[in-house]
């Protein structure tokens, strides 16, 4: 491949998840011009995302800003913006970032856009159920979470207090067991004696999935384990059940006793993802196929076929069935950027990516996980400990780190949240982006409204017109945010 004799070799990575971020740490050292372009400022530790919805963690812990993280980094140019386009033959992404757009030329290019969530064909849904993919759907949720308990508190009808209790969590994979466990023990340990009204243990949390198991690639070993501790959590657990529709107050279910309605305020989407916009469109430029969840079919090295100079890599590739897990994202980002080095110092290229699969886990309370590490099968306590470890090896940055442990020092040891504030803004959101638009958020183009962009105008844009913010305490807001 012709280098340009003039200047460094330019490489852009789209994308600053697990992805991303790895391929440009293992790009430090190498004689390259780096522009990293991520939709956000921030790097967002999703797998922490839970936390933040349910009031442990801020969302500040778990999203710290890309340039401070690279910040010694000298060979990186980090630029906020939605890619919205490649052009394959001149070599060129095109960005936009509220409202401004450019374009930004490359020789390397890697691709690392990661997941978007999916509501299988039902996106409607969205409105009464948000995901959990992004810091705003973690904050609306928590809006909503905390918010469901203030308003069953001013209710006076037994049937709706019930309705402001009962909170639906669909999907029984990582993040519906985590999301489940969360809101059980905040309902029955956290927020016990802080209302005069009602009693929070009488919350119900019910955990809803299409599939036989909880945790399904966990093993049918861990997985009862895992359906064991939700039930001593008092968590409600649906198997087999198939949410068919989702309304403002509640949601139906078709279950193996025939279809049910179950009457709920809060209903949390942990069911689902596809791929971002951009893999589709990476692909069509590339004359290059997605598979069924839009992801892009790559090379076994990950390079996109008939272009060696252009890698997808993480949640976004599809190989080798590989899951979309972060693991999957650094090890094929560190790929990428092997290839790269390997290329410039002249050296042969093509060689296939190999997974090494470290284990996965999940947690179902305090002081309680899964675990599943090679042939290790750990849960309880020790799968608690091993997953503190994880977490605190991969949580980017020291100072995230530390105030991470203090809050599950509070949170554990004690009863108590350190994070539960909600603002109107936040419970609003999404019907306030809904009726107004998302006029500075124009990247993300064919994608569902999940994500934004980072900035005070973004934040603005979400206020709905002459309402001043307040707490969620209030009836109306709350109201209308779950509507
Ligand atoms: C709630 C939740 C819990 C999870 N828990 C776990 C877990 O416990 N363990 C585990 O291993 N994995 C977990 N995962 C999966 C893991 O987070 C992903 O596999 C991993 O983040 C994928 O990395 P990535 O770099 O491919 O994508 P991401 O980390 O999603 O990063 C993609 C980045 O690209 C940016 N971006 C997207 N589109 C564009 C664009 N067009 N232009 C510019 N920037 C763009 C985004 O802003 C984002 O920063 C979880 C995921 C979620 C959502």
């Amino acid at each position: 491949m012709a280098e340009r004799a003039d200047a460094r070799h330019r490489v852009v990575i789209v994308g600053a998840g697990f992805g991303g971020l790895f391929a440009a740490k293992a790009l430090r050292k190498a004689p390259v011009d780096i522009t990293l372009i991520n939709g956000t400022s921030y790097h967002l530790f999703q797998p922490l995302l839970y936390q933040v919805a349910t009031g442990i963690l801020s969302e500040g812990e778990i999203a710290p800003p890309i340039r401070e993280i690279l910040k010694r980094q000298d060979n990186v140019d980090v630029r906020l913006g939605w890619v919205d386009d490649v052009d394959v033959e001149a070599k060129t992404v095109s960005a936009s970032a509220l409202g401004i757009d450019y374009t930004v030329p490359y020789d390397s290019l890697i691709v690392a856009a990661g997941a978007s969530q999916s509501y299988f064909g039902n996106d409607d849904f969205a409105e009464y159920a948000p995901g959990m993919k992004s810091i705003d759907d973690a904050l609306e949720l928590r809006a909503r979470i905390f918010g469901a308990f203030e308003l069953a508190d001013l209710a006076t009808d037994p049937a709706e207090i019930e309705r402001w209790l009962t909170f639906v969590v669909v999907g029984a994979g990582p993040t519906g067991v985590e999301m489940a466990g969360q809101i059980a023990e905040l309902a029955h340990r956290t927020l016990h004696g802080q209302y005069r009204h009602i009693d929070p243990r009488k919350a119900r949390v019910l955990l809803v999935d299409a599939l036989p198991a909880v945790l399904n690639t966990f093993g049918d070993e861990l997985s009862t384990r895992a359906l064991r501790q939700l039930h001593l959590l008092g968590v409600e657990v649906e198997l087999e059940s198939k949410v068919v529709g989702v309304d403002r107050t509640g949601i139906e279910v078709e279950t193996p006793r025939g279809r049910e309605r179950i009457e709920s305020m809060t209903k949390i989407w942990a069911a689902g993802v596809a791929a971002p916009a951009l893999s589709r469109k990476l692909a069509d430029a590339a004359g290059a196929s997605v598979d069924r969840a839009g992801r892009l079919e790559v090379n076994p090295d990950t390079t996109v076929p008939g272009h060696p100079e252009i890698y997808a890599i993480g949640d976004m590739m599809s190989l080798d069935r590989l899951p979309g897990v972060a693991q999957v994202a650094i090890q094929s980002g560190r790929h990428a950027a092997g290839q790269i080095k390997r290329r410039l110092a002249g050296k042969e290229t093509g060689q296939p990516f190999t997974y090494f699969d470290k284990g996965s886990m999940a947690t179902i309370s305090r002081f309680s996980a899964v675990a599943s590490v090679g042939r290790l099968r750990l849960s309880g306590f020790i799968g608690w400990l091993m997953w503190l470890a994880v977490h605190l090896l991969y949580l980017v940055g020291f100072k995230n780190r530390l105030t991470a442990v203090l809050h599950w020092f509070v949170s554990f040891i004690g009863t108590g949240r350190s994070e539960r504030v909600s603002t109107v803004q936040q419970a609003f959101a999404r019907a306030a982006m809904r009726e107004y638009g998302e006029p500075v958020v124009a990247g993300r183009a064919g994608e569902r409204a999940g994500e934004r962009a980072a900035g005070p105008a973004a934040g603005r844009e979400t206020e709905p017109a002459g309402r001043a913010p307040e707490s969620i305490g209030s009836p109306t807001a709350q109201e209308t945010a779950a509507r």
